[in-house]
C-alpha cells in the first residue's frame, strides 16, 4: 500500500532493524522501546487491523504466533513476554498495518494503561 509506512518498511524505502523475515513475516525492533525487548511482527501482506482480517487470513496469523514465541525463545525472554496487537483508535492503534507488539525484558503489568 502506497503510502504505509510499514510497507514502506518492508520493502526498505523505510529503514529498520530487521531481525526476522520469511515470505509471509517481517519482524523489526520498534523505534520507541517501551521494553528492554520491543519486537514489532508484521505480515508482508497489507492488511489494516484485526478487524479487517478475512478467514483467509487465518494461517498467516497462526504463522505470525508461532514466529513471535520463537522469537521471544531466540531473544532469551524465558520469564515471560507480552504479545499486543492494539485495535482502531480506543484501542491505541496508531499505525494501520496490522502489527503484533513482541515485549520483554521487564515485569508487565495488568491492566495495560
Ligand atoms: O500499536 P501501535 O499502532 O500504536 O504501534 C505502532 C508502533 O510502531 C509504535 O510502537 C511505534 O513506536 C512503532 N513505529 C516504528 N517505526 C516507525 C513508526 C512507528 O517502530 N517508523
Amino acid at each position: 500500500m502506497q503510502d504505509c509506512i510499514f510497507c514502506k518498511i518492508i520493502t526498505g524505502e523505510i529503514p529498520s532493524q530487521v531481525v526476522y523475515q520469511d515470505e509471509k513475516v517481517y519482524a523489526f525492533k520498534d523505534i520507541a522501546p517501551a521494553a528492554p525487548v520491543h519486537i514489532l511482527i508484521i505480515p508482508k501482506k497489507h492488511i489494516s487491523s484485526l478487524e479487517d482480517l478475512g478467514s483467509e487470513d487465518a494461517d498467516l496469523m497462526g504463522h505470525i504466533l508461532l514466529i513471535a514465541a520463537k522469537l521471544a525463545k531466540e531473544l532469551g525472554l524465558a520469564k515471560g513476554f507480552r504479545i499486543v496487537s492494539n485495535c482502531g483508535d480506543e484501542g491505541g492503534q496508531t499505525v494501520y498495518h496490522i502489527h503484533f507488539h513482541l515485549l520483554g525484558g521487564r515485569q508487565m503489568q495488568w491492566p495495560p494503561g
